[in-house]
Parts: structure tokens; C-alpha cells; sequence
């Protein structure tokens, strides 16, 4: 790639990671708290927004920072929660795109001890479980960060009890529609399990058969599709609506 294709690439990711982050505030992902980010490709970096609400990110100010945590170039200081990004970049080369948020269902099952469930088609996705890190805080630490991209293993999600959730997808787009609709699956389930009375055992969670069919939930056709969407939506809806 040519020097000149390559700013023009980096200048098109940083207009996704700070549309990624106006999409998990307007979406209701997260409200004052949470950060999208993403690799820039072929190295052990990645840019990510100032600390601040991801409702407020601006691609003119992300941070370039690296997988030691150190802030390599931009003005102003990074979420404090960046290990998260930095340590699951550094232990998944597969790995492009980072989204950390604070949904309120996904939350919501984590404290009521339910594993996420498969229980409509986008949920799909996920078809391959969803991890739980249990401990509660802020992981504001490296060592904090190898801790959860552990529990995160070779997934695409884990739940942070009490705290939210993390996606970890090939680039920024598929982690944030995987956000979206991990927050989505959940707030079903929850639907779902107040309407069967608490019975967790009432719920029609597809078979793994089932979900395997539909798996194919964040391929890159689908992500175009809800990129689309969201990011649409997102431009549209002022801020904290
Ligand atoms: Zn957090």
C-alpha cells in the first residue's frame, strides 16, 4: 500500500472508532463511561478517544496508543479503563476492534447469575457461549487487562459482572454491531424470563444445532448491513437521546 493509501485508510478508521463510539452512547450501550477502539492494522497499536463519554468522541482527537499502554501520539489523556484494549490487542493479533460499554441488560444478567442464552436469531451470534469475568472494579490495570483478554480467551464477548462487557471482533464495525446485539439478546432474555415468572428453565433457548444455523449473525454482509443502520441512526439521534 502506497504512503498516501495508507493515510487515507488510517483517516477513514478514526472516522469509524469515533462514529463506533457515538453509536454505544446513542444506542444507550453506555452513557458517560465506555470506548470503542481499533488496531491500526499490521501493528501493536490502536486509536482510542480521550477520556471522556464515547457520546463525545471526535476522530480529530483519538489517541494513538500502544499494547504496553503508553500513548504514542494525540493531545489529552486516555480512559483510564485502556488496558482492555491494550492487553486484548496484545493477546489476540486476530483482533481489530475493541468495544468496552456498560449495557444495562447485559449487566442485569450478570447479577442475576444467567449465562447468556441464545434465545432469537441475531443472538446467533454469539452461539459459541459469552465468558463471564466475575470480578467487579474498573480494570485499570495491566494486569487487571491480561486478566480479562484470559477470560475472553479465543471468544468474541465476555460479560463483566456488575460492569458490562467487552467485544474483541476483526475490525471496529463487527465489535460494535456485536455490542449492540449482545445488549439486544440480553434485554430479550430478560423479557423472556420475567415473562416465564423467573423460570429460567421455561425459556426455548435454541439447541446448539439450532443456534449454529444461525451463527453467521456478524458476517461481514450482516455488519455492513447494521453498520449501515446504526451509524445512520446515530448521526441523527442529539446527543443522550
Ligand atoms: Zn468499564
Amino acid at each position: 500500500m502506497s504512503a498516501l493509501a495508507r493515510s487515507g485508510a488510517l483517516t477513514a478508521l478514526r472516522g469509524d472508532v469515533a462514529l463506533a463510539n457515538i453509536i454505544i452512547e446513542r444506542f444507550g450501550l453506555s452513557n458517560a463511561f465506555g470506548h470503542a477502539s481499533a488496531r491500526i492494522p499490521g501493528t501493536e497499536t490502536f486509536l482510542m478517544p480521550t477520556r471522556r463519554s464515547p457520546g463525545l468522541a471526535s476522530a480529530a482527537t483519538l489517541l494513538v496508543v500502544d499494547t504496553e499502554g503508553k500513548v504514542l501520539s494525540g493531545r489529552g489523556t486516555p480512559n483510564s479503563e485502556l488496558w482492555i484494549h491494550a492487553r486484548v490487542y496484545a493477546a489476540r493479533p486476530d483482533v481489530g476492534g475493541v468495544v468496552h460499554a456498560h449495557p444495562p441488560a447485559c449487566v442485569c444478567l450478570t447479577q442475576i447469575g444467567q449465562p447468556h442464552r441464545v434465545v432469537h436469531n441475531q443472538g446467533g451470534a454469539f452461539e459459541g457461549g459469552v465468558t463471564e469475568y466475575e470480578r467487579i472494579g474498573l480494570i485499570r490495570t495491566r494486569e487487571l487487562g491480561d486478566l480479562l483478554a484470559h477470560k475472553l480467551g479465543a471468544g468474541i464477548a465476555v460479560m463483566m459482572r456488575g460492569h458490562g462487557i467487552t467485544t474483541a471482533l476483526s475490525d471496529v464495525r463487527a465489535a460494535t454491531v456485536a455490542a449492540c446485539l449482545l445488549e439486544e439478546s440480553s434485554q430479550l432474555q430478560l423479557d423472556m424470563l420475567a415473562a416465564a415468572g423467573g423460570d429460567a428453565s421455561r425459556l426455548r433457548a435454541y439447541t446448539r444445532e439450532e443456534a449454529e444455523g444461525m451463527s453467521d449473525q456478524l458476517s461481514p454482509r450482516v455488519v455492513a448491513r447494521a453498520w449501515e443502520y446504526y451509524a445512520a441512526a446515530a448521526q441523527k439521534r442529539p446527543l443522550g437521546a
